[in-house]
């Protein structure tokens, strides 16, 4: 996506080769002009499958991902982040590790919000390695959810979170390929 290329290239912020900042209009202020283009993208790209949920994992995922459910007309489901394990036989949890942070936590879905009846898209803002989206995929799949596929506002391609989400048989749209990047610089995949 064209638009959210050339914003990266003038706001995004490589603070290393492994880690974009893009906190003045993705993830900490954020652009409502961009998140609408970027929800009428995803939803442009996954329309007439039977999509009957958009889901996301808190917290910088809900940006794009309200706006992707706005354009499909379908409620958004947001996978709660706990700490350690919450015993409650009415949530289906999971555990994940997080690139950022380097630290674990429970993804968590109440059972009374999905079943299998629905065919959900994820929507996330980045893809690293693969473990958020993977962690999202097997909470939904624990409620016999099936997934449309898996929307990521930037992809790290340099990282292995495209190809373990393949082996999975998931589908990723990405608005935004990285090759490369450090200090100064920042290349896309050419496709
Ligand atoms: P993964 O589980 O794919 O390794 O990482 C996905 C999550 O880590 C994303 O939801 C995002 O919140 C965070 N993340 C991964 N890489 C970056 C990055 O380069 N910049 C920012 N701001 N967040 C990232």
């Amino acid at each position: 996506m064209k638009l959210l290329e050339e914003r990266i290239l003038s706001q995004g912020q490589a603070v290393n080769e492994h880690i974009l900042k893009v906190d003045g209009f993705i993830n900490h202020q954020v652009d409502p002009l961009l998140m609408g283009e970027i929800g009428r993208e995803f939803a442009r790209h996954f329309r007439g499958q039977g999509i009957t949920k958009v889901a996301t994992i808190e917290s910088s995922g809900i940006a794009p991902a309200v706006f992707t459910a706005l354009e499909l007309s379908v409620p958004l489901l947001i996978l709660k982040k706990q700490p350690s394990k919450v015993l409650n036989t009415d949530l289906y949890q999971t555990q994940v590790t997080s690139f950022t942070k380097g630290t674990s936590y429970e993804l968590t879905l109440s059972q009374k919000f999905v079943s299998d009846q629905d065919h959900v898209l994820i929507i996330d803002d980045f893809l690293a390695n693969g473990e958020a989206a993977t962690g999202a995929i097997r909470l939904l799949r624990l409620a016999h959810a099936t997934i449309a596929g898996l929307g990521i506002v930037i992809e790290k391609s340099f990282q292995p979170g495209r190809g373990k989400l393949l082996e999975q048989g998931i589908h990723v749209y990405s608005l935004a390929r990285i090759a490369r990047m450090g200090e100064n610089f920042i290349e896309f995949v050419e496709e």
